[in-house]
């Protein structure tokens, strides 16, 4: 998986063609530069293959990867199609993914009316502030795209008002579950060296990322949208940190609702667990109320199976899950196109090997149970004849004939159960090897010595 800072590290590698004129995997084209952001930049561009005129403008962001391994590429494209199956109207629509010489390409939605930091720097240059009704709603709009997101086990873990854009005035939340298919299981905070403004605090002190965190960061977003401020600030990182880890949470202007207060606190409670999940705010009556009123708006959004679409989608997951298994297969496959022809030659030799000694085991393992199932015939055969010998006295002629034959000394009672001498090479190593048939037969000897002298 690619790392945050390769990313940077290779930041200034070669960048796809910017020629307006130029097919980007056989059908986008660029249009003009939206700006840079922490992954890379991003332009936007015409899809001459989209199904609807809606979808013509589509956005790219290119991500330079330099030294990409195919396997990293081929687990990040996993990632992008688990991403792409995902359908909510506020998140930004994540359509595919591709490898474009040296940069690694993510075609998403392309949202007209910028992300809400711009939007936010507007109003307050303008000295305006966003009414509490709209507020309301594209708080809700955020929830309802994280609940989605969350019930899916995916994190944003980078939550922030550029990572929100407007689009016929509905918020979007972009790059959800972008960081991590840039990162794989990397923890940001690790790794991430830019805005701590939304950073929750066990993310800043290294103690894990989960949803909660994600709730952190949408509380920050709440009081933004309200203050037209960042909800922790101060005049360097570690003052923002400090102000993060020890600080007390912000309340908002008293122009607001308590119960609006109330749940920004609890969002940006220290101690995650204290922190509600996006599920249940949607349950507090004050935000449920407000969604009641929205319902018509957003039908769509609200009167989705939810239960239906993640059973699909948990049965795509297991899909994914299943093609990451059979990854493994080629990528010793990859090890195997590294080797030189003398290496090759030597595993084909050695796997003949293999094959040949494979075939002998299995051989030798036939001739043993058959050995072994004739054995106990004539075991079976010998023990009935002697046990016969036992419970009846044997006569005089009997006992004779039975010392003559079978010998009774502790050194070839091995022999007995072996019909003739000739078989005891095969016999003998099963009777040697076998302790508790050694134990039977000594026990019965033990019977039958005693009847034997007698019978002499
Ligand atoms: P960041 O690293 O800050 O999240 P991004 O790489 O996401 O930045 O975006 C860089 C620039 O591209 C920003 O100015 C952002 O507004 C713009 N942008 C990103 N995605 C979209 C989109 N889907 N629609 C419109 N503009 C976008
Ligand atoms: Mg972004």
């Amino acid at each position: 998986m690619l790392r945050f800072q390769e990313v940077a590290k290779h930041g200034t590698l070669m960048p796809i063609s910017t020629c307006s004129k130029t097919l980007i995997a056989g059908r986008y084209t660029i249009q003009q530069k939206l700006g840079r952001g922490s992954f890379g930049t991003v332009y936007l561009v015409s899809d001459k293959k989209a199904k609807e005129e809606e979808e013509q403008l589509k956005v790219l962001k290119e991500i330079s990867v330099g030294d990409i391994k195919p396997n990293e590429t081929v687990e990040a494209n996993l990632e992008a199609q688990l991403l792409s199956r995902l359908d909510h109207p506020a998140i930004v629509k994540f359509y595919t993914s591709f490898v474009e010489g040296e940069s690694f390409c993510i075609i998403t939605e392309y949202c007209e009316g910028r992300d809400l930091d711009f939007n936010i720097q507007q109003y307050k240059e303008a000295g305006k502030v966003f009414p509490e009704s709209q507020i309301v709603e594209w708080f809700i709009q955020l929830l309802l795209g994280v609940n989605y997101m969350h019930e899916r086990r995916i994190l944003h873990r980078d939550l922030k008002a550029k990572n929100i854009f407007l689009k016929n005035n509905l918020l979007k939340i972009g790059d959800f579950g972008v960081s991590r298919l840039l990162m794989g299981s990397c923890d940001l905070a690790t790794t991430f060296t830019g805005t701590p403004f939304y950073m929750s605090p066990e993310a800043l002190q290294h103690q894990g990322y989960d949803t909660k965190s994600d709730i952190w960061s949408l509380g920050c977003i709440l009081y933004e949208m309200c203050c037209l401020d960042h909800a922790f600030t101060g005049h360097n990182f570690l003052s923002i940190v400090l102000k993060i880890v020890e600080g007390e949470a912000p309340s908002l202007p008293a122009i607001y609702p308590r119960e609006l207060n109330t749940l920004l606190h609890s969002m940006l409670s220290k101690d995650p667990s204290q922190r509600p999940s996006a599920a249940e705010i949607l349950r507090i009556p004050y935000v449920r109320d407000q969604l009641q009123n929205m319902k018509c708006k957003f039908t769509n959004m609200t009167l989705k199976d939810p239960a239906l679409n993640s059973q699909e989608e948990a049965a795509h997951i297991i899909n994914v899950v299943q093609k990451k298994v059979h990854l493994q297969t080629l990528r010793a496959l990859s090890e195997v196109q590294k080797m030189t022809p003398r290496e090759r030659m030597r595993l084909r030799k050695l796997s003949i090997a293999d094959e040949t000694a494979q075939k002998l085991k299995q051989l030798a393992e036939e001739k043993y149970q058959e050995n072994l199932k004739r054995m106990q015939e004539l075991r079976s055969r010998n023990f009935h004849h002697v046990n016969i010998d036992v419970l009846h006295e044997p006569d005089e002629q009997t006992a004779e004939h039975l010392i003559k034959s079978q010998p009774v000394t502790t050194l070839n009672y091995l022999s007995i159960g072996c019909e003739d001498q000739s078989d005891s090479d095969t016999t003998g190593r099963l009777c040697m090897s076998d302790p508790v048939e050694r134990g039977k037969r000594l026990i019965l000897y033990a019977v039958l010595i005693p009847h034997l002298v007698k019978a002499r």
